[in-house]
């Protein structure tokens, strides 16, 4: 059998723009290809069964890189920690190649550790093992979490010694493919900003409306219909992120993707206990991508990328757009809380999300194992008598505990009673056990890295993808 990434039916979306979106790079070769990670839930997206397709033929695509496509290092710039930065572009990875789903939806599948391109700068073009690992991880959870995420396709270790300022070096070498919606990022369009090229704004928006916004295509004032669209699914995004307890960590503007997708994780963390002023990077030391402030920067993003688009588009109509940013977080925000909850999306409760965060600040209980113990404990007593709530696990029963039982209990009983037989399923469905919080990750790598035991990432990733 002929090997299906090298037959499949690629597209040439971005080649087809011209030369000046990105560089034709070549990969690295690479002493060793050992498949870690293979991601059987995404062949049947491209059209592929994964009884018919062998290890080898990852190897082959993913680790030796034979390709039937050119590879592409896309060309972007961005705004880091705030500060504007030109010196940026695919460093460490490029498009593999564009293919449509069976879902006819167009993705992209890009490599991060395949080898230095003309954007490395002093880098080495390298993945970490422990960076590819983690990336896998959080993808595969944020997924299971009904989070609007890229995943990975394959993860394969390459025999390497790399030296890492946040690990212990020598570390072990990896390169990894991701399946994305789209590689262009709010940076692609900020780089055509500072050379000054509007046409260049103008067809690569056309380009984006066309794969990305179809829907939009046709309608006359498109270019300022998707930017609406576009804080809508990033103010949704925000809020799938602070609901799931997660922080990216690195909020820069060549992270953020154009489809409102998340993608690109580097040193996020799903957070232990509530806490807004949490940050995921050791190096944000102003707090700037702190957890709470994610929404915040999302929206500071957005009108960022006003700059460059407005080169094409009426400054007010973006203005216009940008406005219903908070509308869009609040109502997902609730909508997901209220889930983690076990109640009906259509009540108004506003107030019992804003106790339950109230009552996990104060306490600093776990985040995920209060909405996990939820799922384990409820009962239909619960229904009858608010001391019922959470009695067998010790919390105290005056209080801000009270106080939270008080108006969940009121909240439980206002379900009509078809509603009351779904909230035990709500809350198993929507409250993972397993949520892969840092020390969970660091007892995984310490397996890998000290016995080579993959054991542990394999029964996390089996058991986050029998969730969805
Ligand atoms: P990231 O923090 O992964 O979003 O990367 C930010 C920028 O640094 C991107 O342009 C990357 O391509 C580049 N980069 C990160 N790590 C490396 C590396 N080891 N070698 C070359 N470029 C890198
Ligand atoms: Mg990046």
């Amino acid at each position: 059998m002929p090997n299906p990434f090298l037959s499949l039916n690629y597209e040439q979306a971005i080649e087809s723009l011209g030369p000046e979106y990105y560089d034709r790079v070549e990969a690295a070769r690479f002493p060793q290809q050992k498949l870690r990670f293979r991601n059987d839930k995404l062949l049947p997206v491209l059209g592929q069964n994964p009884e018919s397709v062998k290890d080898d033929d990852f190897i082959e695509a993913f680790g030796l890189f034979e390709s039937i496509n050119p590879l592409l290092a896309l060309r972007y710039h961005g705004y880091q920690f705030g500060y504007y930065n030109p010196n940026l572009g695919d460093g460490r990875g490029f498009l593999y190649g564009q293919i449509r789903g069976i879902d006819h939806v167009l993705y992209d599948l890009g490599t991060k550790g395949s080898g230095q391109t003309p954007y490395s700068r002093n880098g080495d073009g390298r993945l970490t093992l422990k960076g590819g690992v983690r990336e896998v991880i959080a993808a595969e959870a944020l997924f299971a979490m009904g989070v609007n995420t890229s995943r990975c396709l394959s993860l394969i270790e390459t025999g390497e010694s790399l030296w890492r300022g946040d690990e212990p070096s020598p570390t072990r070498s990896s390169v990894m493919v991701r399946l994305t919606r789209s590689h262009v990022r709010f940076g692609t369009f900020e780089r055509l900003h500072y050379f000054q090229r509007p046409d260049l704004i103008e067809k690569l928006l056309v380009h984006v409306i066309e794969n990305y916004y179809p829907e939009l295509a046709k309608e006359k004032d498109a270019f300022s219909l998707f930017y609406a669209e576009l804080v809508k699914r990033t103010a949704q995004l925000a809020a799938q992120w602070m609901s799931a307890g997660f922080c990216h960590g690195v909020l820069n503007t060549d992270n953020m993707s154009i489809t409102g997708e998340s993608f690109d994780y580097g040193p996020y963390a799903f957070i232990s206990t509530f806490n807004p002023n949490f940050t995921a990077a050791y190096f944000d030391s102003t707090g700037r991508y702190s957890y709470g402030n994610q929404p915040d920067i999302c929206h500071l993003n957005l009108e960022m990328l006003q700059v460059p688009l407005g080169l094409v588009i009426p400054k007010t109509e973006l203005q216009n757009g940008l406005l219903h940013f908070e509308s869009h977080y609040y109502e997902t925000y609730s909508s997901l809380m209220l889930g983690k909850l076990g109640l009906e999306q259509n009540i108004k409760t506003d107030e019992l999300v804003q106790k339950t965060r109230d009552l996990l600040l104060e306490t600093q209980i776990g985040y995920h194992e209060f909405f996990d113990l939820l799922a384990k404990e409820f009962n239909m007593s619960w229904l009858e008598d608010s001391s019922n709530i959470l009695e067998n696990t010790g919390f105290p029963q005056a209080g801000i505990w009270q106080d939270w039982r008080i108006i969940y209990h009121h909240f439980l009983q206002q379900l009509p009673l078809s509603s009351r037989k779904m909230i035990k399923a709500k809350l198993v469905g929507n409250n993972p056990s397993n949520v892969p919080v840092r020390p969970l990750i660091e007892s995984i790598w310490q397996d890998i890295s000290e016995k080579d035991d993959w054991n542990k990432f394999n029964e996390l990733i089996k058991s986050l993808q029998g969730r969805s």
